[in-house]
């Protein structure tokens, strides 16, 4: 199993993959000067305390609001519950190679045999036999399949892979990326994500 570099990797325990926020502590989407949510993986959330901050430091623009409100002394204000940058922050368009990534890539399932338990790592090239860690060699497997496939190419175990990976596009693991929406989304946040999320929660 030595194309397992880090061990059987659950992603829906996984600290990048959900957030901690819950309801109670009244998170804030933060978008982009252009409507965009900063990130989608991990969702850009801010505490409500650090956005209160910037809506004083004027760097951001409220666009709504929970139904609580905070006080202090001299000012009653409502928690903002999404809020935009000032100014568009130029993001970074490459997309890092990375655990998360390549199973987010993969859809969090073994490219053999379609599950989702027990994910691993699978170099297609065996190592042994020269094979690479990169975006074209390295698949989500799951432990039953990479045992099985052992130091073997695709070919030689008879266990073909449905397409030829590759480093993928920063659209198209956006669009998966938005198919694992975090543990908790607010009602005023559904303009701003996910035109196809379910609106009955
Ligand atoms: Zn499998």
């Amino acid at each position: 199993m030595s194309s397992n570099p880090s061990g059987v990797f659950d992603p829906f325990n996984h600290a990048q993959f959900k957030t901690n926020f819950r309801k109670n502590d009244y998170p804030v989407l933060v978008l982009n000067a252009d409507y965009m949510p900063l990130s989608y993986f991990p969702l850009s959330l801010w505490s409500w305390q650090d956005a209160i901050k910037a809506v004083y430091l004027q760097r951001v623009v409220v666009l709504s609001t929970y139904d609580e409100y905070v006080h202090s002394p001299n000012m009653e204000m409502r928690i903002p519950s999404v809020i935009s940058l000032k100014e568009y922050v130029k993001q970074d368009r490459s997309l890092a190679f990375t655990r998360f990534n390549l199973f987010l890539r993969d859809g969090f399932s073994c490219v053999y045999c379609g599950s989702k338990k027990d994910l691993t790592f699978d170099h297609v090239i065996p190592r042994s036999m020269g094979g690479k860690t990169n975006w074209e060699n390295i698949v989500t497997a799951c432990s039953k399949c990479n045992a099985k496939k052992g130091g073997r190419t695709p070919e030689q175990a008879n266990m073909p892979i449905p397409y030829r990976p590759q480093r993928p596009s920063l659209y198209a693991i956006q669009e998966t990326g938005r198919r694992f929406p975090p543990n908790y989304l607010h009602e005023t946040w559904l303009d701003w994500l996910y035109w196809d999320i379910e609106l009955d929660e």
